[in-house]
Order: C-alpha cells, then structure tokens, then sequence
C-alpha cells in the first residue's frame, strides 16, 4: 500500500474545506492559534510511517488525552473504573450539563468532560503525584521526554471554564468525585494542555493498535484491556458524533477541540491528522473529511 502517495492525494482532495469552520475560541489561549494548519501522519504496526505537512508541529491535544488517563485508570484500578463512570455512548455534547443532572452525577461514558473529569479524580486519589505520574506516562508511550504541559492553555481554560467548574460542582454534589474540586479541574486542565504532533500522536498511539500487553511507566494493560478501551473509543470517541465517525470512517479513535483526531486500524496501523478549524460537534472538518478518504482509499476499515 502507498501510504505516502495516498496522504498527498487526499490534501489534494479535502483543500475545498479549508477555510470552513473555524477553531475553538471558548478557550482563549486557542483561539490564537493560525487556523490554517494541517498536518497527517500514519505509523504501521511494523514502523513504517508516512508523514504529510505540519505532522510536525506540536498542538493542544485536548479531548485526545482523555485516552491516556483512561488507560492509567484502567491500569490502575481495572473494571472497578466502571463503577464510577459508564461506558455508553452519550449523544449529547462533550461539555454538556444536561444528561449529569438527569442521571444523579455518574457520567456517561469517561470521554465526555463529566466522566474525564472523574478519571482525574480517581488519578487524584490513587497517585502521590498525578501530574508528574501522567505526563510520565505519555512520554514513555512516545518514547520522548520533552512532550509537556502548557502552563498557559491550561490557565486560560481555567479562567473561563465556567461550564468544566459547573459539571465538577455537580459531581461533587452527588458524591462521585473525592477531590477538591479545584484541584481537581486543575488536573483536568493540565491533562487537556498536552502539546503533541500527528507524529508523536500516531507514535503513542501504536500502543493501543498493535494488540500486545504493555507496560509504560510501570502501567499495564492486557490485550483484553486494550480491546475494551477501543471499544469505548469507537462508541464514545467523537461526542455526539460518534456514529457519523463510525458510518464514515470506521475506525476507533478520539478526537479533541485542538483540532486533532487519532485513529486505530486495530493490528495494522495508528494515524493522527490535525487541522484546528472545528464544526458545530467540536470535531475537525480537515481531519475527518482525511480519514474518511483515507479507508475509503485503502479499505481499512474495521466494517
Ligand atoms: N479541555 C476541553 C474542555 O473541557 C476539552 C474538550 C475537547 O477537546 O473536546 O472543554
């Protein structure tokens, strides 16, 4: 298959999307950002990998470092994460406020911002040193010490995160969360403020493609594991879009309001794409007209 020359060919075909939505603003540090990037790579399972434009350029990986907490999570406390948070698709949006109330405080699913926010509590409660623990983690997943936190986004998601404080405020009122809620939205904040490019994303994510037992930093997941956090990507990945992801492309993977979006072809290989203009879901318009054409090209898909 080449990888190479399909990537090219599908920039060629997604450029009349360019300038068509526009990225997030609602975190202020975001909206500074040139929207009019792009950036692809894919890596297989046997190393190859295949890089196109800004692949690169490290970006706020957002929504997207809700899969590293949950596999630390599962690592940590097994199936006992699901007495905490579900695991069914919420078709509501990320952020939304409604579904919490309605089901007394237990989240959806742990890729909504209710059940992340969750999964940070639980690191809270169950690591001397979360912050250092986490970020720990995804750099021995990439193979690479300098990815970090952005002090600066995650301030700024701070300052504004009014609906965030509000899903914790409710949480705590019905028991689900342990922590102080600041500390807890803190760590959120500084989970989401990741920087990481398509290639260090691709790279990371191999660990969940290639069906082998792993242990990173000293956190195992079993084959069986790493299944189940796929299936939770497939049905949960994309908020309320998670079947449109599903119907188009076919794939388990993530997405995150920076614009990025990962994607697992189980046993075969992990792609990462990101482009920061979003549409009204929260998921990018470059990046998912990309990996739509990308299994349509190859016919991967797990359909
Ligand atoms: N930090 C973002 C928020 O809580 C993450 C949302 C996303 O990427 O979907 O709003």
């Amino acid at each position: 298959m080449d990888y190479q020359q399909i990537l090219e060919d599908i920039y060629k075909e997604i450029l009349p999307f360019a300038k068509k939505g526009s990225q997030a603003d609602y975190i202020p540090a975001l909206a500074k950002v040139n929207p009019d990037q792009f950036g692809m790579c894919l890596e297989t399972v046997s190393g190859e990998v295949y890089h196109f434009m800004q692949s690169d350029t490290r970006f706020s990986i957002q929504s997207i470092t809700k899969v590293f907490a949950l596999a630390m999570c599962l690592s940590l406390k097994g199936e006992d994460v699901w007495k905490r948070v579900g695991k069914e698709p919420s078709g509501t949006a990320f952020n939304s406020l409604v579904q919490l109330e309605v089901e007394k405080g237990i989240p959806r699913n742990p890729f909504i911002n209710a059940g992340a926010i969750v999964i940070a509590d639980i690191l809270l409660s169950e690591l001397e040193d979360a912050e250092s623990e986490f970020i720990g983690f995804v750099r021995s997943l990439c193979g690479n010490d300098e990815i970090d936190y952005n002090e600066e986004v995650a301030q700024s998601e701070r300052q504004c995160g009014y609906l965030n404080a509000a899903i914790a405020n409710l949480l705590k009122y019905y028991g689900t969360i342990e922590n102080d809620i600041e500390k807890v939205l803190m760590f959120y904040f500084k989970m989401c403020s990741v920087e990481m490019s398509c290639r260090e994303l691709a790279k990371a994510f191999m660990a969940f493609t290639n069906r082998q037992p792993f242990d990173y930093a000293g956190y195992k997941l079993s084959t069986s594991r790493i299944k189940r956090l796929n299936a939770v990507m497939q049905t949960c990945g994309f908020y309320d879009e998670a079947g449109e992801f599903s119907y188009l492309v076919g794939l388990p993977g993530k997405s995150g309001v920076g614009g990025g979006i990962v994607a697992i072809y189980p046993m075969r290989y992990s792609v990462a794409v990101w482009s920061p203009r979003l549409n009204s879901k929260g998921n990018s318009i470059m990046g998912m007209k990309a990996l739509e054409l990308l299994t349509t090209a190859t016919q991967e898909s797990i359909f």
